[in-house]
């Protein structure tokens, strides 16, 4: 298996594209766990189905748009900052070049370019594009690419609620005897997938990853079940 660390540092649009998967798979977990721990909690407390599936649509929406809703205020803000920082930069390189051309060097000269080489570095690169060459050293940002609001709001959406439609799903289509049951082992062997691919995508040891995830779902399963048959309706 090919892992995160063995690829080339300039292939970081391969590095970009899995991490977006990866926030992809751990939002499909998050509607699987919350959905799970809602349809299950209400089945612990009344068989009857359409209780069961109104309850579990109202928390798949209320998940996925709160989800969203707070992944469009984050980016949206740090798209804001981003902002900020390029107008700053251009700022700077219009009332400032040759202290701007001082930086960049200090900036390369620090990362271990010799004084002649970092200033030769610095010349020629915003000889090409001073504004990417800043950007990029200084803020680690592209200034022609920013982070899009609507894609990430959207991806998070489309995550959330493709998770929350498993449990939801099973729990309303299993025959009434195995109804549970079958949904908690659906739930588990989902979040076995889950935990397994985020691990091998965010490069960490999956075994300890996986059981962390299906433990999580499980204590979650059991307590709103626990707390359902406690409220009978
Ligand atoms: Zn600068």
């Amino acid at each position: 298996m090919r892992r995160l660390q063995e690829r080339e540092p300039h292939h970081s649009d391969l590095l970009n594209k899995l991490n977006i998967l990866r926030a992809g798979v751990l939002g499909a977990n998050d509607g699987i766990v919350s959905t799970a721990g809602i349809v299950i909690g209400v089945a612990g407390a009344t068989a009857n189905n359409m209780t069961i599936l109104a309850s579990g649509l109202a928390g798949l929406l209320a998940g996925a748009l709160s989800m969203a809703g707070g992944e469009y205020v984050s980016v949206s803000a740090q798209r804001d900052t981003e902002r900020a920082a390029i107008k700053q930069e251009v700022h700077e390189l219009k009332t400032d070049y040759a202290g701007e051309l001082d930086e960049l060097a200090e900036i390369y000269h620090q990362k271990g370019l010799s004084e002649k080489l970092a200033r030769q570095v610095a010349i020629e690169l915003m000889h090409k594009d001073a504004l990417a060459a800043h950007a990029e050293a200084e803020l680690h940002i592209s200034p022609r690419h920013y982070v899009s609001p609507c894609k990430a709001t959207l991806s998070s959406l489309f995550a959330f609620i493709s998770g929350a439609l498993l449990p939801l799903l099973f729990i309303t289509l299993l025959p009434e005897s195995i109804k549970i049951v079958g949904t908690f082992i659906a739930v588990l062997i989902a979040l076995i997938v889950t935990g397994f691919v985020s691990a091998y995508l965010g490069n960490i040891p999956w075994k300890a990853n996986v059981l962390r995830n299906t433990v999580v779902g499980m204590i979650t399963m059991l307590v709103t079940y626990t707390v359902g048959n406690i409220f009978p309706i």
